[in-house]
Formats: structure tokens, C-alpha cells, sequence
């Protein structure tokens, strides 16, 4: 059997694979040559795979590769897709992974997370299924930079099922045990057109969104004396108000007025719930009113993220990378592998900072050390 190319050869292969998904049609692609290529790789390791397209986008799939059997396994995963890229901002060409000197590879994705594959694949190759006791899975999924729509696929499928889950997200390979969750919504007011020196002609959805923009912050002003967690950088909830569009001319009421804005949750706040309340005070807001409203999810959401930090998963990793866990702003496939039943941390090479940004990186040293840290984690998990 030939030996598996070397990590840097595997990100190399990945990184040249574009595989961006976005909400905007326009940059949207299939991440399925990511996906064949992992597979492919995995079936050289020995792993069993299982590409399962997404039921909602066929051009788009999940792989569950798994190498030994039985119950009670170590979940390795990550997502394929990309963010979108600005060429411009790009010192090198963002498919086509570039090495400097001191070690850090430059390209779109390698932190963000093809070089987790590389580490885990390499992780995995250590062991043979018949020296497992508990099997390694290894989890890549589509979509996750956009609707996380293969994450939501995998929990609906109930698989797949072991103790474990490890998301390579770049952290540094610090333990993560805890995320915020996230809505993006948009709020559309509709009114009436009319000459701007008779009020009575029309119905403001400018001024109507003046009145929607106090609710919004006045539920922000009591999310934030009601929940605070200070795991994180930025204590409480937030609620950002992002975009604003509305109105053509001074002399003309304003006929209608969308406002984009996210809330991001900690943990323990109910997704639904949370949006359920938003939705409830802005209706009773506009009840009788000559302005309709329309809210409206720009993305199905992400629930905050948390696993205890007395557990064994959490307490193996501090253990072996001497870090403590901390949580992190950004969200993750996390809470999803939580909600089949694993504990699940964060923890993978590179940085959150350098990720959706021109002249993404990761290192070799990175890699090496995932590759390393994962390793010991199968050791521990699946072997002894
Ligand atoms: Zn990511």
C-alpha cells in the first residue's frame, strides 16, 4: 500500500479544490470534489465511507467515515466548504497552497478548516481497525460558512452516534467547551406613499422602524440584565443592528424600510424561544398599525454551544494540550454533535483571526501538532 501523501500534500490537494457556499447563489458551489477526495483518502486509510448527499441540495454532500466498529467512538469533524474570497486582498493565489520559510501556508481554507483533515487523516493512519476498541469516525460536512445545512442533515439522520466529538475549528488547539448562538433576521415595514406636506396621505415605514429600532434595543437592554456569562470576552447577549434600507427622497413618505440585524445568544438561552419573544414584541408593536411588518430568518440559526467543563472530553484536552478551556464568540458545528448525544469540544490548529480574511494561513508546526494531539486523543479514547 502506498503511504498517505504528506499533511502539507493533503491541505495542498484541498485548499486547490474550490468549495465556497454562500447564501448568495452567485459564489455558491458544490463542495463534492472536497468530499470525494476525503473519501478516497479515507478508504486508503481503511476507513468505511458513506457520502450521503444533502436532501436539500444533491450537488452538495456530508461524508461519515468510520474505521473500527462498535459503540461509544471518537468523533473527528469538520466542515469543507469556504467563505467566499476577495482576489484583491490576496497576496497569492487563494487556491493554491503557498509556504513560507518560518512554516505558515497560505490559501483559502487552510485554517478554516481543510488543514483539520489533513491533521485527522494523518491522526487516524496511526491506528489499524483491528487494534481499535471503539471506532474513529471521521464527520466532513457541506454548508456550514452559510446555513449549516449539512450539520442539520446528520442530526436529522440521527448519525452519527458515538461518546465523542472533536470539531477541528481553528483555536489554537485551545479546549473550547463553550460558543454563543446566532439569528440574523430581517424586518420589513410597509407603509404608504405620499406628498411629503401631508403627513395623512401616507404611512411612514421610516418612522414606524424608528419605533421598531427602540423595541429592538430595549429587549437587547433587558437580554442583557437578564443573562451574562463571564466565560466570554463580551459578557452578555448582543443584538447588532447591521443594515438599513428605505425611503427615496425627502419629499415623499417613505413607503417602505427593511432593517437586517443579528442577536447572539450565550449559553442557555433558548434559539427558538428568543426568536419566538422578538417576533411576539414587535407584533404587539405594530398591532392596529397602518405599517405591516414581516420578520423573517436570513439563516435558520445556531444555537449557543456548551459542554461541561468537568467532563471527560474537556478534561482529556486540557490535559494534553496544557490549555485550559475558554469559550469563544464564533459559532460552530458544535452544538449539532452535541444534540446527538456527544460531548463535544472545539479545538483544531490554526487561527480564528486569520480565517474569512485574505492571506488565510495555518503552519506546518499546526499541523503537526493537531496531527499529535489527535493521535493521543484516539489513543485514549478508542484504543485503551
Ligand atoms: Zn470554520
Amino acid at each position: 500500500m502506498t503511504a498517505l501523501p504528506s499533511a502539507v500534500e493533503l491541505v495542498r490537494a484541498l485548499v486547490a479544490e474550490p468549495s465556497v457556499s454562500s447564501p448568495d447563489p452567485r459564489h455558491d458551489r458544490s463542495n463534492r470534489t472536497v468530499i470525494d477526495r476525503l473519501a478516497s483518502w479515507c478508504e486508503h486509510v481503511g476507513f468505511r465511507v458513506d457520502v450521503s448527499p444533502l436532501p436539500n441540495a444533491p450537488h452538495k454532500a456530508n461524508l461519515v467515515a468510520t474505521l473500527g466498529d462498535g459503540p461509544d467512538g471518537l468523533v473527528l469533524a469538520g466542515h469543507t466548504d469556504t467563505v467566499p474570497y476577495d482576489e484583491s486582498g490576496w497576496a497569492t493565489d487563494p487556491f493554491e497552497l503557498v509556504g513560507t520559510d518560518d512554516g505558515k501556508l497560505f490559501g483559502l481554507g487552510s485554517a478554516d478548516m481543510k488543514g483539520f483533515f489533513a491533521a485527522a487523516l494523518h491522526a487516524a493512519s496511526r491506528f489499524r481497525a483491528d487494534t481499535l476498541r471503539r471506532p474513529i469516525v471521521l464527520v466532513a460536512t457541506a454548508d456550514e460558512e452559510s446555513t449549516m445545512d449539512g450539520a442539520r442533515a446528520l442530526l436529522d439522520a440521527k448519525r452519527p452516534t458515538a461518546r465523542f466529538a472533536i470539531v477541528g475549528e481553528p483555536t489554537g488547539l485551545s479546549p473550547v467547551h463553550a460558543h454563543k448562538g446566532i439569528l440574523m433576521e430581517q424586518l420589513t415595514l410597509r407603509g404608504r406613499s405620499g406628498h411629503s406636506s401631508d403627513p395623512s396621505l401616507g404611512a411612514s415605514a421610516l418612522e414606524a422602524m424608528h419605533v421598531a429600532m427602540a423595541e429592538l434595543l430595549a429587549f437587547r437592554a433587558e437580554l442583557q440584565a437578564e443573562h451574562r456569562n463571564d466565560e466570554f470576552a463580551v459578557a452578555s447577549p448582543t443584538l447588532n443592528l447591521g443594515k438599513i434600507e428605505g425611503g427615496d427622497s425627502p419629499n415623499r413618505i417613505c413607503a417602505s424600510c427593511r432593517l437586517t440585524f443579528d442577536l447572539r445568544l450565550l449559553p442557555g438561552m433558548d434559539l427558538e424561544g428568543t426568536r419566538a419573544e422578538l417576533r411576539a414584541r414587535l407584533t404587539k408593536r405594530f398591532d392596529g398599525a397602518l405599517v405591516t411588518m414581516a420578520l423573517d430568518s436570513l439563516v435558520p440559526g445556531v444555537p449557543p454551544h456548551t459542554t461541561p467543563r468537568e467532563g471527560t472530553l474537556v478534561q482529556t484536552l486540557e490535559e494534553l494540550t496544557g490549555r485550559s478551556s475558554r469559550a469563544v464568540m464564533f459559532c460552530t458545528e458544535a452544538p449539532f454533535f452535541a444534540a446527538l448525544g456527544m460531548e463535544t469540544v472545539v479545538c483544531g490548529a490554526g487561527s480564528i483571526d486569520v480565517a474569512h480574511q485574505p492571506n488565510e494561513h495555518t503552519s506546518r508546526q499546526g499541523l503537526d501538532a493537531a496531527t499529535e494531539l489527535y493521535a493521543q486523543a484516539i489513543r485514549r479514547f478508542c484504543v485503551e
